[in-house]
């Protein structure tokens, strides 16, 4: 079998034995998948830069007789070098990574996804963006694209006024019918989700707003949005919380 050259983004790293890097990678034509980079940890390899976390370039990968292939060499179009001297930047982005994971899974490809998390990382890395927006449009649009639109008509029970949103149904409920677990929206916050939800992918971070607690109300829903869905909660989240704390 020949080595193949997979255009993508590395969107996780673990240690793999006493001395190699197990990579995921998020690319083009294959979804997520694995690769083992031998000998990395602990002494200077050539192309060392090329294999660091959120480095999005063409990995020459090489089939082995297990499922897991072996990264031979890359070439690297964008490092993100900004995000990987930045700590905060660091543990949102493998949040993102988290959920985009455990949304996807491994070996499907999925083009507008992976636009929307480069759009992310390139956006976190170059321009000035506010966390809060970066993961609350990213969290809302990943949904979005991953087959969980919000359905915005009215209350999903009765056609009433909206005014909770129900994460295990992506859909909104009035007073009369809300229960345990639905979250309080504002007709404001509620609005700003459409308006993300809808805008163009490549456009969904050129939005201004005077006030930035609506984000902060709207990101409280899509976490948890992606919690229920997800049925699970990411301690990458809670790292980096402690790091926006720290
Ligand atoms: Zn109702």
């Amino acid at each position: 079998m020949d080595d193949s050259i997979y255009r993508g983004i590395i969107i996780r790293q673990n240690n793999y034995g006493d001395a190699h890097r197990m990579l995921s990678v998020f690319t083009k034509d294959s979804g997520i998948i694995k690769a083992v980079r031998y000998g990395v940890r602990g002494k200077k390899t050539s192309n060392a830069a090329a294999f660091q976390l959120f480095c999005y370039g063409d990995f020459k990968l090489r089939p082995s007789r297990g499922e897991i292939m072996t990264a031979v060499s890359a070439d690297v179009l964008d490092g993100f070098y900004p995000v990987s001297e930045d700590i905060v930047k660091l543990s949102l982005l493998s949040y993102l990574a988290d959920i985009t994971y455990c949304l996807l899974g491994e070996g499907n490809p999925d083009n507008r996804i992976l636009s929307m998390f480069l759009n992310t990382v390139y956006a976190a890395a170059y321009r000035n963006e506010g966390y809060t927006k970066l993961k609350t449009v990213y969290e809302l649009k990943l949904m979005c694209a991953g087959g969980y639109m919000p359905s915005f008509s009215g209350c999903a029970e009765c056609g009433g006024s909206p005014e909770y949103f129900r994460p295990d149904s992506g859909s909104f409920v009035c007073r009369a019918h809300h229960r345990a677990g639905d979250i309080k929206i504002s007709k404001e916050a509620a609005s700003l989700m459409k308006y993300i939800a809808d805008s163009p992918d490549k456009r969904m971070l050129s939005f201004r707003l005077k006030d930035n607690s609506l984000l902060d109300e709207l990101n409280a829903v899509t976490e948890r949005y992606v919690s229920v869905q997800c049925e699970k909660s990411f301690e990458s989240l809670r790292y980096f919380r402690a790091m926006l704390k720290a």
